[in-house]
């Protein structure tokens, strides 16, 4: 992956499939159908997707593009600071736009994923920030722990 500097999305994050194709011509890229249904996918649906997933979504529309184009599209956006891709749980990476990144909790128990507030980490990547010089990225790891319904009750002195 090599040492990227902070967060590429110093590009600006453009809202549309034609923002983002717009920002590819701007630095020598091509729009291509495969680039643009790829975009399509994940403008048109929120949901965590890994590379496979989007590779049949973008194939049901487009067939005409082999899957290992669409990977390859997939690491384009993501060096540009388009995508991100997140770690849910054990399974593949997930990838969203990165306007969409997003902190989770996953219970270790039951697996239900949580949509954690981006405020939940204000505090730890301040301190980071302020101790480590540390850019802390909440998105990019889910947090595992137990959800309310399998800690029920649960007290310090019952966990020690
Ligand atoms: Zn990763
Ligand atoms: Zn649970
Ligand atoms: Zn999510």
């Amino acid at each position: 992956m090599g040492a990227v500097q902070g967060f590429s999305a110093a590009h600006g994050e453009p809202a549309s499939v034609d923002g983002v194709l717009e920002m590819i011509r701007a630095t020598g890229g091509r729009a291509t159908t495969s680039r643009r249904v790829l975009l399509e996918v994940l403008f048109e649906d929120q949901g965590h997707r890994n590379a496979e997933d989007l590779g049949s979504e973008v194939r049901a529309r487009a067939p005409e593009v082999h899957i290992s184009t669409v990977y390859r599209n997939l690491e384009e956006l993501e060096r540009m600071g388009v995508v991100t891709h997140t770690h849910l749980g054990h399974g593949a990476v997930t990838y969203q736009l990165a306007s969409r990144s997003h902190p989770h909790l996953i219970c270790a128990q039951c697996g239900v994923r949580i949509h954690a507030p981006d405020e939940l980490f204000l505090g730890l990547t301040r301190a980071a920030q302020r101790s480590l010089g540390f850019q802390i990225d909440p998105s990019h790891l889910a947090i595992s722990g137990l959800c309310s319904d399998c800690a029920p009750g649960r007290t310090a002195d019952e966990n020690s």
